[in-house]
């Protein structure tokens, strides 16, 4: 079969991988000019299994409100961007309920479960090469209620194959030297020893090499611009070079897929949400992080990997406002201070660069894996804050979905018409 994917980022790249494994012919098109480039260039790098947990938990709805024009909050709601967002806040708040939340999460542990043992053995069988580190994460805490409310919750997603240790202060210090100076604050932490990191946009560059040398064709440079249909199914796509024929149609384009599919009538419920990431030079630096490292208070993700520690956060509702906010961006330092007191002077010593990228948000967290309404779309899309988790498992799936294949996982939870 011959199968087109657009967009060259983690999902599109990890997606034409596994078709081209299953013996499709297989063409990737990317209107930028290389794989990567985009809201998969500098993640905060963390494939966490043990953090599938949607943001909508209960209680955001108040968190929201509280934050609301607050331009240094973890969480940021600008007014402006409200109206354009109504009909996925339902479905957001809808999902927010304590069973929905619940099933959300084991759907997700799921996948990113099954994405970690696919990227494992991806490594294992090609010798893929990026950098990345699998010392694990570990969640720190300020205080013992939030230390037990944790527990409860790796408790709940253990069986899924994610194993967890809780530390004591010192036991933590102990573990992850780079928390000394702040060790007088901490409770302790919840250590999850098979997380991962790495660097994400090296892996999507890297994949990209090896598929071309398997046979899939990219074309890079080019903008899909419609989607033909003949009788209800998919024909052909339409770019700013011309027509590319196809069988089967796979849209891998993150926040851009509403715009892509309304053509066709489709609707997917993905909302833009804004994030940063400040990727300062390890050099020279001995007390540096061992480990991925959150501050769930502080909602901040850090981890060493490719000579740099990246520390990201920040989620800001702001629409389709892809530019730099400086005051944001430099909160996002700060707040790694607060935890790594080092930071500040090793970025002032070696320098810092900062990104912002835009989370492709669902209303339930869980990304829209599989077929459309439209006989041959199909979409891989939408996977929030947690893409670079989701890459191997969630292009397996929709490799083995438009394949005709049995699925490693239940699609139930990823198929787009859970919001119909
Ligand atoms: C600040 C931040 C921190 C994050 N941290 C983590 C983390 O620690 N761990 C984790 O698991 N995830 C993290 N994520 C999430 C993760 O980065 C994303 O979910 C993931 O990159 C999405 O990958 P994608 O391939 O779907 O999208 P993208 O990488 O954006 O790829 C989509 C591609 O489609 C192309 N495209 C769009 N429209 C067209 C068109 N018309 N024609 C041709 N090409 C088109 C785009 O150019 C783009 O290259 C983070 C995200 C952000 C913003």
């Amino acid at each position: 079969m011959r199968v087109l994917v657009i967009g060259a980022g983690l999902s599109g790249i990890a997606s034409a991988w596994y078709l081209r494994a299953a013996g499709h012919d297989v063409t990737v098109i990317e209107r930028r000019e290389g794989p990567g480039l985009e809201t998969s260039f500098a993640n905060g790098g963390l494939v966490v299994p043990s953090q599938p947990d949607p943001w909508n938990a209960p209680g955001i709805v108040a968190k929201l409100i509280r934050y609301l024009g607050k331009e240094d909050s973890p969480f940021l709601l600008r007014p402006a961007a409200i109206p354009g967002m109504i009909g996925w806040g339902i479905r957001f708040l809808r999902n927010s309920r304590p069973e929905a939340w619940r099933c959300n999460t084991l759907a997700c542990v799921g996948l990113a479960q099954n994405s970690l043992v696919n990227l494992r053995q991806l490594r294992a069988q090609t010798g893929l090469d990026y950098p990345f580190g699998s010392n694990g994460t570990m969640k720190i805490f300020h205080g013992q209620s939030q230390i037990d409310a944790q527990v409860a919750f790796a408790r709940m997603i253990a069986p899924f194959g994610v194993p967890y240790v809780v530390l004591d202060r010192d036991a933590t210090v102990a573990r992850e030297p780079a928390l000394a100076q702040i060790a007088g604050r901490l409770a302790g932490s919840v250590l999850y020893p098979d997380d991962e990191y790495g660097d994400a946009r090296a892996f999507t560059a890297a994949l990209a090499t090896l598929s071309a040398a398997h046979g899939v064709t990219f074309r890079y440079d080019e903008t899909v611009a419609g989607i033909e249909t003949d009788g209800g199914t998919f024909a052909a796509l339409r770019t700013d070079r011309g027509r590319i024929a196809g069988d089967a149609l796979l849209v891998a384009t993150a926040a851009w897929t509403p715009d892509l599919l309304s053509q066709l009538g489709l609707r997917i419920w993905i909302n833009p949400v804004k994030g940063y990431s400040a990727s300062v030079p390890l050099d020279g630096w001995n007390g540096a992080p061992r480990m991925g490292i959150i501050d769930d208070g502080l909602k901040i993700a850090m981890a060493p990997f490719g000579g740099v520690l990246r520390i990201a956060g920040t989620a800001e509702f702001a629409g389709w406002r892809p530019e730099m906010n400086e005051r944001r961006a430099r909160n996002v330092l700060a707040t790694g201070t607060a935890v790594l007191p080092d930071l500040d002077g090793q970025a002032a010593r070696h320098g810092v660069r900062f990104w912002t990228g835009l989370r492709p948000v669902t209303p339930d967290g869980s990304p829209c894996i599989g077929p459309t309404r439209v006989k041959g779309v199909f979409v891989n899309a939408g996977h929030g804050p947690l893409g670079w988790t989701f890459a191997c498992g969630g292009g397996k799936l929709a490799a083995d979905l438009i394949s005709g294949m049995q699925p490693e996982l239940d699609p139930a939870p990823f198929a787009l018409a859970r919001f119909s």
